[in-house]
């Protein structure tokens, strides 16, 4: 009778450890994220012994990359019209036992006072043949598709490199025109100015997603860069890879010019992090040479 008493306590005590062992991961952030309007964040938590993480922003996916001692590391970005508040990422997690867990964590997005110009032309001024109406649709086909599959593999790395050596010009990213009081999109890129021929290079490495001529971007080429983050350069004159190619950071891609929807020659260079349309120049200054993103000590300010 004593045996079975014991050899039960056993079997309740070898449980009781297998619960232990197999409770769920615990994930923390390790400082609280706040992102303006068309700019990029580094999302860090810290989630150890897990062996699968999924996460979320809104409807797009959030990719997080292991980093060191626990730690995982996202690239996120608030589209140029995101609301302003708080935004929630979704995130879980599943430890080699197979324990699911999940968090949410908030992200501020804070507003951003963009350059605004308004004014009146005689009705009619911008309207569409229908075969120009055509072209629109298939230009925006095309780059949905560019942008419907991400690489999960990152492949890009610290520092990003200009496209171009020039600067920026004056009306830039998040332009917002007003026309006839109707407000437009707000420009989704930022405008270098390159004299037409000038080399354009992967700010980069990745997977040449798209290549083609359009109405508005004139020729094209979209990178994807791994992770949800995508860069395109637009108005090029002549193409140096082909869709579908695996290209190096600095790597000549095209030339720049005055295709498609401009008033002169400049390389139009925009960028997408989870499906956001963000400043470009932000991967030059948060995370190009002097970028500190991934130099930053990995303790501070851990929050629960
Ligand atoms: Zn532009």
């Amino acid at each position: 009778m004593i045996r079975q008493i014991l050899s039960a306590l056993l079997v309740v005590l070898t449980l009781g450890g297998q619960v232990r062992a197999a409770s769920p991961a615990k994930i923390s952030v390790l400082r609280p994220v706040e992102v303006f309007q068309g700019e990029i964040a580094e999302l860090q938590i810290f989630a150890d012994g897990i062996s699968g993480i999924e996460a979320t922003m809104g409807n797009e996916p959030v990719h997080f990359f292991p980093a060191e001692n626990g730690k995982y590391v996202a690239l996120i970005g608030a589209d140029v019209e995101a609301k302003p508040g708080v935004a929630k990422v979704l995130i879980r997690a599943v430890t080699a036992e197979g324990i699911a867990s999940e968090k949410q964590i908030e992200v501020r997005i804070k507003a951003k006072t963009f350059k605004k110009e308004s004014f009146n032309v005689a009705p009619g001024f911008d309207q569409m043949t229908a075969a120009a109406l055509a072209e629109i649709r298939h230009e925006r086909a095309a780059f949905a598709r560019a942008f419907a599959t991400t690489s999960a593999e990152r492949f890009w790395d610290m520092p990003f490199v200009r496209p171009v050596p020039q600067e920026a010009s004056a009306s830039s990213f998040g332009f917002r025109r007003i026309i006839n009081g109707v407000p437009r999109a707000p420009h989704s890129g930022t405008d270098l100015s390159a004299p037409a021929g000038t080399e354009v290079i992967a700010t980069n490495h990745g997977r040449v997603v798209l290549i083609g001529n359009f109405f508005f971007a004139g020729g094209s080429v979209v990178l994807d860069h791994g992770g949800g983050l995508y860069t395109m350069y637009f108005h090029l004159s002549e193409f140096k890879v082909e869709e579908g190619a695996m290209v190096r950071k600095g790597e000549v891609i095209a030339l720049s010019g005055v295709t498609g929807r401009v008033t002169g020659a400049h390389l139009h260079w925009g960028a997408r992090a989870n499906g956001a349309r963000v400043d470009p120049l932000q991967l030059i200054e948060k995370l190009g040479a002097d970028g500190k993103a991934a130099a930053r000590p990995a303790t501070s300010n851990m929050e629960e």
